[in-house]
């Protein structure tokens, strides 16, 4: 029976970039009855516009508030900062020059600029750190919103949007067609996270997840009984990927998370991953 896995395997990874690395995970494929998707660049396009900039400090310009921010942003990959630093392009502005930039994984950056000590935050960190909301951070849209500190003093907030993919709702309802459970874990806020999953009518989302948090929900899901799969795209999906029965690396992704991946997808297109389930189950079929 192999021949057969090797042969069209071989033919899909040509035609869809694919690259398996563990074929007895790919032959479990079919025995997947539960999903967990990463949500920002997998289920949505990951191309964050600015929505709405907010400063709270008296005195600060939106301008200069916005320069700091931008500035510091441009030393992080994530798709937020990315998002951030095209709005300061459009708008012209001239950045300063950072130092000491830090990351946190799941967290934010930190960074110190012309004095001054700022970090750009999760709404979990500012929990963690028990400075309060502000009551007009969140509205009914699916935003995902960014906190900036300076000195550890909340001085505004970045909301920014980003877009389902097209393409998610099709292959969700082929997975839930076939009794597949898909979940999606994301380090985005509550709001954005629900607002998603019910436009996309998952069975279930997990939000404000931390990075070791991720496989803790894999352990969960398979004590529950289910056979699972992960996506993901990040050094922080790595534990998770090797939790999970099948891991499966999305996108130009980090060389860690493809390192303990099963599968690796060189696009995070939610259709190649239910094209690729769904292929792993027809090919069982056939086999037996
Ligand atoms: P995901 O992969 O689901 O988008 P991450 O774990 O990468 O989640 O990030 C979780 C949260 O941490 C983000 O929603 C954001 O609030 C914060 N964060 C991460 N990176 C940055 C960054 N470069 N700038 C500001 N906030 C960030
Ligand atoms: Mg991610």
């Amino acid at each position: 029976a192999v021949p057969l896995v090797v042969a069209i395997s071989t033919a899909l990874s040509a035609k869809n970039g694919l690259l398996i690395r563990n074929r007895t995970a790919f032959e479990n494929s079919r025995k997947i009855d539960a999903i967990v998707f990463d949500k920002t660049g997998t289920l949505t396009e990951g191309n964050f516009g600015v929505n709405r900039v907010e400063v709270l400090k008296d005195g600060m310009s939106e301008s200069d508030f916005l320069k700091i921010v931008a500035a510091i942003e441009g030393s992080s990959e994530h798709p937020i900062a990315k998002g951030i630093v095209k709005e300061a392009k459009a708008r012209e502005l001239e950045l300063p020059s950072v130092s000491d930039f830090k990351a946190e994984k799941g967290k934010g950056v930190m960074a110190r600029v012309n004095g001054g000590s700022y970090a750009i935050v999760s709404p979990g960190y500012l929990e963690g750190e028990n400075i309060d909301i502000p009551k007009n951070a969140f509205n009914e849209d699916v935003e995902t919103v960014v906190f900036v500190l300076k000195d550890k003093e909340l001085i505004g907030f970045v909301s920014l949007a980003d877009q389902i993919r097209e393409e998610s709702r099709a292959a969700i309802e082929q997975l839930k067609e076939v009794g597949i459970k898909v979940y999606m874990a994301t380090g985005d806020n509550e709001q954005t996270a629900k607002a998603v999953a019910g436009k996309l009518s998952l069975d279930g989302y997990y939000s404000e997840v931390l990075p070791h948090e991720k496989s803790e929900i894999i352990e969960k899901l398979q004590s529950e009984g289910h056979f699972v799969a992960m996506t993901g795209d990040g050094v922080n999906d790595a534990p998770a990927l090797a939790k999970a029965e099948v891991g499966i690396a999305v996108g130009s992704g980090t060389d860690v998370a493809a390192e303990t991946a099963d599968i690796i997808l060189t696009e995070s297109s939610p259709k190649d991953i239910s094209r690729l389930i769904l292929f792993g189950r027809a090919t069982y079929k056939k086999m037996v």
